[in-house]
């Protein structure tokens, strides 16, 4: 299988952008060699420029829940285009998606639509913070939220693969008021609450990690930020930029029946184009300019290309429900994955809510960023490649949530993993 021509781009790509890359997870820092460069997308497969196929299991990182290239989301952007591609001023499809929002997610009664998951994140917080009057965060280790200067500390899958878990150029002071804390442990969440409770405006989380790999809350966790929340007056800001319309219509609070104050929306949202949502009780949210005082504003917000692919998107899943049907293919693939791994006699567990999974190589179940970390990443960067020579394009870092998308046949999974299995005793 050539990649001459990925790498006479990629050698290019080096001079014009820093690592040759927009975005640092594409760079394959976590598996070694050079990235794939792609040419298109069609359902579940995607094509390199060398005119090798894939079975993608990344979906441009959670967006491509419908596969590349879905029908009625591309004729959705081809009519808003026609129409003009940006006015800065009110369209009526963004109450349509805000209509489709409020109605599916439900915690959220009011919703302003921004143009990436980190706008959505940092925006969140600075109305946490305006509406209670505090300063304190909490976020989680290994939970990622954007590249949000005060949430860039234990970030994560890109961070800690590039081995820079904490970013030059954020200063002491924005960091300060973030307090970090392992994920699912709730006796230290308490903790916390006990000493700060007062100074706290916000607990921020992924409600299924998805970037340090695929890590499941226990319900108490869940439970207790929920409680220590309420009783002392802090914003419960869940961010379900991965799991919103990914683990269930209703996102991951729908799923575990929590309800938080503010979510953050981003990925299949958009439906592959750049849109993001913040958004949840009405009170809170009328504090946001104009309504209220915090400033927050967007010359392409709401775009109109971007608000048709995610009405498009989000309609065909509402009336087609897909989820049960993603369950289906998730258990199938994670199944076979693993008795792979056994057979193989490789240390593995697995991880998975319904279409996002991972494979981690490595002894115990994984709970938080500690025992995330103790993953062997070499193993699976051999996995990886042993995986791409076959055809098949997964997460290009253990600590990377695997998608399923609807266009994913039992075929395809079946194939993926005769892969693997061939990749593993290889
Ligand atoms: C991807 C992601 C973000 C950041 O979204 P961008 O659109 O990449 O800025 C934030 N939070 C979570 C949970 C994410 O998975």
């Amino acid at each position: 299988m050539s990649r001459t021509r990925s790498h006479e781009i990629f050698q290019r790509a080096l001079q014009l952008m820093p690592g040759g890359v927009n975005s640092p997870a594409r760079a394959f820092g976590g598996v070694g060699g050079e990235p794939l460069v792609f040419e298109r997308g069609e359902g579940a497969y995607l094509i390199d420029v060398d005119g090798n196929r894939y079975i993608d299991y990344i979906g441009s990182w959670g967006p491509m829940i419908l596969g590349h290239g879905n029908e009625q989301v591309r004729a959705a952007i081809h009519a808003a285009v026609d129409q003009g591609t940006s006015f800065g001023a009110p369209t009526e499809r963004e109450n349509t998606l805000a209509e489709l929002i409020i109605e599916l997610v439900p915690s959220v009664e009011k919703v302003r639509l921004v143009n990436s998951g980190t706008e959505a994140t940092m925006s969140a917080i600075r109305v946490a913070r305006g509406f209670t009057g505090r300063n304190k965060i909490i976020k989680f280790a290994g939970n990622y939220h954007g590249h949000v200067d005060s949430l860039l500390v234990a970030a994560g899958s890109a961070a800690a693969t590039l081995g820079v878990p904490n970013s030059p150029g954020v200063t002491p002071g924005t960091t300060a008021d973030t307090i970090v804390l392992p994920y699912n442990d709730p006796a230290a969440l308490a903790a916390v609450f006990e000493q700060h409770g007062d100074d706290l405006a916000c607990v921020i989380f992924e409600p299924i990690v998805g970037n340090m790999g695929t890590v499941i809350p226990k319900p108490e966790f869940l439970a207790a930020i929920r409680e220590l929340c309420t009783k002392h007056g802090a914003v419960m800001l869940m961010d379900e930029v991965m799991t919103g319309f990914r683990v269930a219509l209703g996102g991951a609070q729908q799923l575990f029946g929590v309800t938080p104050d503010l979510t953050t929306m981003g990925k299949i949202v958009g439906g592959g184009l750049p849109i993001a949502a913040y958004g949840g009780r009405a009170d809170i949210m009328n504090h946001v300019l104009p309504a209220g005082q915090v400033f927050q504003a967007g010359t392409l917000s709401g775009n109109p290309l971007a608000t048709a692919a995610g009405i498009a998107t989000l309609s065909i899943l509402k009336e087609t429900n897909p989820y049960p049907r993603l369950e289906q293919l998730g258990e199938r693939l994670m199944t076979g994955l693993a008795k792979a791994a056994a057979d193989a006699g490789a240390p593995y567990s697995v991880a998975r809510v319904g279409s996002m999974a991972t494979l981690f190589f490595g002894a115990g179940t994984v709970v938080d960023w500690d025992t995330a970390e103790k993953s062997d990443t070499e193993r699976y960067a051999d996995f990886f490649w042993g995986l791409i020579d076959r055809g098949v394009y997964f997460p290009c870092s253990q600590f990377e949530a695997l998608f399923i998308s609807v266009t994913h046949t039992d075929e395809d999974i079946d194939t993926t993993i005769a892969a693997a299995r061939a990749s593993l005793q290889a």
